[in-house]
């Protein structure tokens, strides 16, 4: 996404909505070089689906995903732009791939992939809620990964 007022080819997604009723994301966007903002209204050509362990198949859902990371990330002083910026790398993969529909389990590891990256903590506060860990020594296994 080009900045409209000096060209640069990095923007910071400040904010992201989706519009519910005609299947478009509203961003916010700030130019990383002049600081120009701006909004883009961008079309998602097939909705992306969620298969959850159970078999049952919703439609993936940038917001709930949010909740749990600003859930995982609560005192870590991460920026949401931080998270957004997550969020999208995992949607614009997801519609890289062949296929509209990602198992939940999937999904879970493409946001520990990247929240490993970002925060440690974060990482495994949002493990420990996504996997639902089975007992604690699954739990201490995850943890001992880390040192
Ligand atoms: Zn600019």
């Amino acid at each position: 996404m080009h900045c409209p007022k000096c060209g640069h080819p990095e923007t910071r997604v400040i904010d992201s909505r989706s519009q519910e009723a005609s299947n478009a994301i509203k961003r916010r966007r700030e130019c990383r070089r002049c600081h120009h903002r701006f909004t883009t209204f961008e079309r998602c050509e097939d909705p992306l689906e969620v298969t959850k362990s159970d078999g049952t198949v919703q439609a993936f859902d940038r917001n709930k995903l949010m909740v749990g990371l600003m859930r995982a990330t609560i005192k870590r002083d991460i920026d949401t732009s931080k998270l957004n910026e997550l969020i999208d790398d995992i949607e614009h993969e997801l519609r890289s791939s062949a296929t509209t529909n990602v198992s939940s389990h999937v999904l879970g590891d493409m946001v520990l992939k990247r929240l490993e990256r970002l925060d440690k903590v974060a990482y495994i506060r949002f493990a420990s809620v996504y996997r639902d860990f089975k007992d604690v020594d699954e739990f201490l296994d995850e943890l001992k990964k880390l040192r």
